[in-house]
């Protein structure tokens, strides 16, 4: 997979460089790249932003700098598929484990890392002119910049690319995953020793009955999801993914 990263602080992304990504990068499992939006300015100051049109406090980034790194980044040859724009914004779609798993899917993502009061709105209006643009939102609250919203996303979609986690059969067992976890979030996990201060794990757990264990283990997640995402839980009820006994 490529990534294309264009924000006004490439020295922001110094983690992609360590760990799993780090490894798939220099395997060359991953390609990604980093562009100073500042490159496409053209004055003394390198200026990105502009006051908003119709008043109000803060500054909007300018159009220009960023139709041109567009432009430039997210071109194509003639026979390639575009890319794929993610922009980051508080006020886009919920960014989930589905859509990490949508994203993990596209051959070439470019993230477009917003500051100040966000980008001037033609911006995505521009590009989805050329190629496929999503608008999406870590969470519900608001973070100064898009660069560590990006580093939440590059992560969670990487680690889905074969290859990239050391057992492939982790990211299964995750939270939110479908299949094994039932989309769950996922329930205590333990490691030795079998007792610490004073606490034992949980007989069935060395019981070495593997029916038993992931039965187990789906309890306890589905009861930990009814704990801390009752959310969660009422919408897979809802939807049918929880079969009659799971809700008594
Ligand atoms: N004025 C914007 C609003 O109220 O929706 C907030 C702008 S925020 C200070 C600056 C940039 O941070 C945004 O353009 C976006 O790139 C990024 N950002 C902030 N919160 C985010 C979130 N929850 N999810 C994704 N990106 C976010």
């Amino acid at each position: 997979m490529r990534i294309d990263i264009i924000t006004i602080f490439p020295e922001y992304f110094a983690p992609l460089e360590l760990s799993l990504i780090g490894k798939a990068r220099a395997s060359g499992l991953l390609d990604i790249r980093l562009h100073d939006l500042r490159s496409w300015t053209h004055d003394r100051h390198n200026t990105v932003d502009d006051t908003p049109f119709g008043g109000g406090p803060g500054m909007v980034m300018k159009p220009e700098p960023w139709g041109a790194a567009l432009d430039d980044v997210a071109g194509r040859g003639p026979d390639e598929r575009p890319p794929r724009l993610v922009l980051p914004t508080p006020s886009g779609r919920p960014f989930t484990q589905a859509a990490a798993d949508r994203l993990a899917g596209e051959p070439r993502l470019v993230f477009a890392c917003g500051r100040y009061e966000g980008i001037d709105s033609r911006v995505a209006a521009d590009a989805a002119l050329r190629m496929p643009v999503e608008e999406l939102s870590v969470g519900d609250y608001v973070l100064n910049g898009g660069e560590s919203a990006v580093l939440v996303m590059v992560e969670a979609v990487t680690r889905l690319l074969p290859g990239v986690l050391g057992n492939a059969d982790s990211a299964a067992q995750d939270s939110f995953a479908p299949g094994a976890m039932h989309n769950l979030v996922e329930g205590p996990v333990y490691t030795k020793p079998r007792v610490w201060r004073d606490q034992e794990v949980p007989p069935v757990l060395l019981s070495g009955d593997h029916g038993a264990v992931d039965r187990w283990r789906r309890d306890e997640a589905l009861r930990k999801t009814v704990r801390t995402r009752p959310d969660l839980a009422e919408r897979l009820a809802a939807e049918g993914d929880l079969d009659r006994r799971d809700r008594e």
